[in-house]
């Protein structure tokens, strides 16, 4: 990983602003969880001494998402954010704002892992062939992993705030949800507090979040879960060496030991073969 860390430093050298859009991962009515998210994104562009910028758009209340899949998953395209609009999407709100800011390059920053092969509308031979103008577009982290991405953050030793809940409406982690589980267990590889970096489980336990985890319920079908899945699986070879050789979670050690435990291929409806270890 050296390269690929002396890459991304000499890249965020040049970095002259950093942007983010609200209507995105954040629906346009939930303007209370924006103002947290933006604040957050303020504070640590004001950190790192870049200028911060957001978009409000409504590139995805436009479309009919439903009707969409409808009418394009028996062809493949199960997901029109996921398979086609993701990186041009972005690209295309961002595009206006480097033309008016005098911006040469923008770095599309750590998109979804392409590592599995899978296809997906965010990739860096489309992304980081976008031109517009004098503009030309850079991909970063593109191949590394969820989990490496959360243990570089990690081994900064600069405790940030980390958001990848889908379901919390108030801008923050719900700590339920498959994606905050994983997330959480990935910090504790790191031997990380999860607390620290934005997990914070209140008034619930974090063995008690496991409980999604019923004998019966699918957790993962479709192949975009697939590195999703990967992820578990490593998280769960990571734990299960620190819990053989005695770790001590503190309070996520019933956590630790339940995600160590579980047998993953309970939550599929039929393990596809490409997804076996
Ligand atoms: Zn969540």
């Amino acid at each position: 990983m050296s390269t690929q860390l002396s890459r991304f430093f000499q890249n965020r050298s040049w970095l002259d602003a950093i942007v983010t859009v609200y209507g995105a991962d954040i629906d346009l009515g939930n303007r209370k969880a924006w103002q947290k998210v933006s604040r957050q994104n303020a504070a640590f562009a004001r950190i790192h001494d870049k200028t911060y910028i957001s978009v409000t758009s409504n590139f995805k209340r436009i479309l009919n998402y439903s009707n969409l899949r409808k009418k394009f998953a028996k062809k493949g395209l199960w997901c029109w954010w996921s398979y086609l609009q993701h990186g041009l999407g972005f690209l295309g709100l961002v595009a206006p704002i480097s033309v008016a800011q005098g911006f040469d390059k923008v770095l599309f920053a750590s998109t979804d892992e392409y590592v599995y092969g899978l296809p997906w509308g965010s990739h860096p031979t489309v992304d980081g062939l976008t031109q517009w103008s004098n503009t030309e577009v850079m991909t970063e982290c593109d191949n590394w992993t969820r989990l490496e991405k959360i243990r570089y953050i990690v081994r900064l030793r600069q405790p940030v705030s980390l958001r990848s809940c889908w379901r919390d409406e108030t801008g923050g982690n719900c700590c339920v949800c498959r994606a905050c589980i994983v997330d959480v267990a990935s910090l504790l590889t790191e031997d990380a507090n999860p607390s620290a970096y934005g997990y914070l489980f209140d008034g619930i336990t974090p063995e008690s979040t496991l409980a999604i985890f019923k004998p019966g319920t699918v957790m993962f079908k479709s192949h975009a879960d697939e590195p999703d899945y990967h992820q578990w699986l490593a998280v769960q070879e990571i734990l299960r060496g620190k819990l053989g050789k005695g770790a001590d979670f503190g309070k996520f050690q019933r956590f630790a030991v339940k995600i160590a435990q579980l047998r993953l291929e309970d939550y599929f409806v039929d393990l596809p073969p490409r997804w076996q270890t």
